[in-house]
């Protein structure tokens, strides 16, 4: 049966790694439908409004969005585009997986972590303010709730447990920051109980950065709060060869939504060079969400070939060839 997602081309490069994703999707057979919408800039040119309602509608109908990234203007009455549709679906879990390709100028060669970031608490809730007339002032509030941490725990436990990973790593700063983070170790020990296939740690935030940098091949799946999460995913990132191979899903009881980690890079839009491997390791999570785990695995390992190869890659990952001719590699190698 065909599956209909909704499919966001985005702003910058946005549409150039798309249309090489939807391409090496439908050569994969993948038998899916795309309903196109549009946001960010692109929509505000066509239609006015950054984030049309019909778009919204798209997703809430179809329940899958493959979204490239969106340029947000100042002043166009949105912070971000990406946290406004988290925030409008209730996306509450941001699952970005971190894993070494050979070939490229990655640090390390064996890391294959997933970080799970809670993506509607913490520190993110844009409830901040300047309290002094002088700007001289600022505050901002943190929250936590049992129901909030307990869904993204269950949800990283689960995770672990159906693609069979060993061990959950709760990272936090429960030490110092003790009722927000706190409420999220003790909600993570309860739900601990839960899964005893599963070994469980928790590792202060500091100490986890520094053991993500000495030692990353000893973590598995990583589960922690909004702040944290933002900043240890892009970390591994980093491990594992930069933004250009960070895909992310940002799944939650309604939709998800499956993304590049990386911005609309203005600087090379148009040029036909960009990687299109993160949004194609997006759709690869995307795959797998829709059951077509075979058809995720395959794709992953024609981008795996292709990259360790260096047949006709992009600037980024140290090859001459283009958007086209990379897409055109991974192709061939389905
Ligand atoms: P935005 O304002 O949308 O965040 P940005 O340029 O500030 O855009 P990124 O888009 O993440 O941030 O780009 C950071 C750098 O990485 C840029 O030099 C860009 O060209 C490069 N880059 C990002 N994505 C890719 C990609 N898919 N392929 C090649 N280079 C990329």
């Amino acid at each position: 049966m065909t599956r209909k997602i909704t499919v966001i081309r985005g702003d910058g490069i946005g549409p150039e790694i798309m249309d090489a994703t939807l391409t090496v999707i439908d050569r994969l057979g993948a038998g899916l439908e795309y309903d196109f919408q549009e946001a960010g800039l692109a929509a505000q040119q066509s239609v006015g409004e950054l984030l049309p309602e019909t778009t919204l509608e798209s997703i809430t109908e179809n329940r899958i969005a493959l979204k490239a990234p969106l340029t947000t203007p100042v002043g166009g009455g949105f912070k971000s585009l990406n946290v406004a549709l988290r925030k409008h679906f209730d996306l509450y879990a941001n699952v970005r997986p971190a894993i070494s390709f050979k070939g490229t100028r990655s640090r390390y060669e064996d890391v294959d972590l997933i970080t799970v970031r809670e993506n509607t608490e913490g520190a993110y809730l844009g409830e901040g303010a300047y309290t002094a007339p002088d700007g001289s002032r600022a505050e901002s509030k943190m929250i936590a709730t049992r129901k909030g941490c307990e869904r993204v725990l269950r949800f990283a436990f689960e995770l672990a447990r159906r693609s069979q990973r060993r061990k959950v790593t709760v990272v936090h700063k429960a030490n110092i920051l003790k009722d927000v983070t706190g409420l999220f170790l003790n909600v993570a020990r309860d739900v601990a109980t839960d899964y005893d296939d599963i070994e469980t740690e928790d590792m202060i935030v500091d100490n986890a950065c520094m053991q993500l940098v000495l030692n990353p091949e000893r973590f598995d799946v990583i589960v922690t709060t909004n702040l944290f999460g933002d900043i240890i995913s892009d970390l591994c990132a980093g491990l594992v060869g930069g933004l250009g191979l960070a895909p992310g899903a940002n799944i939650g009881e309604r939709a998800a939504m499956f993304e590049a980690v990386h911005g609309t890079a203005p600087d090379i839009a148009g040029k036909g060079v960009a990687n299109p491997c993160a949004l194609l390791l997006a759709a690869a999570q995307m795959l797998e969400y829709i059951d077509a785990k075979p058809l995720a695995d395959r794709l992953r390992l024609a981008i795996r070939d292709t990259i360790a190869s260096g047949d006709r890659t992009t600037p980024d990952l140290g090859g001459s060839g283009t958007t086209d001719s990379f897409t055109r590699a991974i192709c061939e190698r389905l």
